[in-house]
């Protein structure tokens, strides 16, 4: 064969290389599309998945099996759970799992990086209000003051796989564990060959990627002081929390309206200038932690907060109505048909002398 028909005949060959590779790509374009949905109750919540790609069917079904398993780790009330065991444990060690260790050990650090306003220790306070098991009440000032003695991140004690609790403290991951549960289950989609999903995991919002045809998800922030939503967000691969009183409260004999999140330093449900925190972060656990304690702080702490930590941004809805919103995620919000005469206001990182 002449060297000009060998040249031929090997261009020829990379075309047909090319084209078929091509082909090969654009069947997996395509079946990575495939959708897959699943609801169901878990971790005293409603969650919703959504997902796509070719292992979308045993993706779901492993994560919906994954948040079994944290739930029956994480439960406060479940008597063979650990937090339960730890609760029960007067004091003495207990040998956990990896995963129970891991949000324990966050929830930690996030109590001290927050200065306890993240404080994982509330359970015994959070009892005595009913927001545990329902029946709500309101303590008086000496039983809260008698059972804020039991409450302090520095009384967990991480001693390798064991946790060691003081006698009469509690934990209680309720602000922390639906975010951290949102990260272990992104992984493990990940894992599976999942690149684009979308996970609601009571109210929590968690994404894998973009949407498939490459666009942001689009995500809907609840309006505070009643029906419908305040705004959207335009984001992907990131976490999306929201904390607020009026996501559970009741109204007591005294016709006051009490919060479940708790100012731990009092014992007495958050009542300061915030309606609702959002907190947009890369991942579920920080975004989580994050918005419970910033709602916690209050607006000034929670924008000085910001200015000093890098990593996440936030949307802080105040009681007057108005908008505070970090200059990172100002550009992928747009205010919904209800702006009316909401102030937006931007918060910068800037730093005075
Ligand atoms: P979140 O909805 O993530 O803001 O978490 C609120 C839940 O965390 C409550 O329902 C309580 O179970 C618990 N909690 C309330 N106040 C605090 C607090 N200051 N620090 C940690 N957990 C709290
Ligand atoms: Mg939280």
């Amino acid at each position: 064969m002449s060297s000009r028909k060998r040249g031929f005949l090997t261009i020829l060959l990379l075309i047909s290389a090319i084209m078929l590779a091509a082909c090969k790509n654009h069947q997996s374009t395509k079946t990575a599309a495939e959708k897959g949905d699943t609801a169901f109750f878990a971790m005293n919540t409603f969650i919703t998945l959504s997902a796509y790609g070719e292992t979308v069917d045993t993706a779901l079904s492993e994560a919906q099996d994954k948040f079994m398993e944290l739930e029956k780790l994480w439960s406060v009330t479940d008597e063979d759970s650990e937090i339960y065991k730890i609760n029960h444990s007067a004091g003495k060690p207990v040998a956990v799992s990896d995963d129970t260790k891991e949000v324990i050990g966050y929830a930690l650090k996030m109590a001290e990086a927050t200065d306890g306003a993240l404080e994982p220790t509330l359970y015994p306070v959070l009892s005595a209000w009913g927001f545990t098991t329902g029946g709500n009440r309101i303590p008086d000032k000496e039983e809260l003051l008698e059972l804020l003695k039991t409450v302090g991140y520095e009384k967990v004690m991480m001693q390798g796989g064991q946790i060691c609790l003081e006698e009469r403290s509690q934990l209680d991951l309720g602000a922390v564990g639906k975010g951290y549960a949102g990260d272990i289950i992104a992984e493990l989609l990940r894992e599976n060959g999942i690149l684009s999903a979308l996970l609601d995991i009571g109210g929590n919002i968690q994404m894998i990627g973009k949407k498939p045809d490459g666009e942001d998800w689009k995500v809907a922030l609840q309006n505070p002081f009643g029906d419908g939503n305040y705004g959207i967000l335009s984001v992907s691969d990131c976490a999306v929390v929201t904390s607020g009183s009026y996501e559970r409260y009741f109204v007591g004999e005294d016709g006051h309206t009490y919060g479940h999140i708790l100012d731990p330093k009092t014992g007495y449900p958050v009542e300061n200038d915030l309606a609702s925190v959002t907190v947009i972060a890369p991942e579920g656990k920080r975004s989580d932690a994050l918005s419970t304690a910033l709602y916690v702080m209050g607006l000034d702490s929670a924008i000085e907060y910001w200015r000093r930590n890098a990593g996440f941004d936030m949307i802080l809805v105040s009681e007057d109505g108005d908008i505070h919103i970090t200059e990172g995620c100002y550009e992928q919000f747009d205010l919904g048909d209800a702006s009316g005469d909401i102030e937006v206001y931007v918060i910068e990182k800037c730093f005075d002398n």
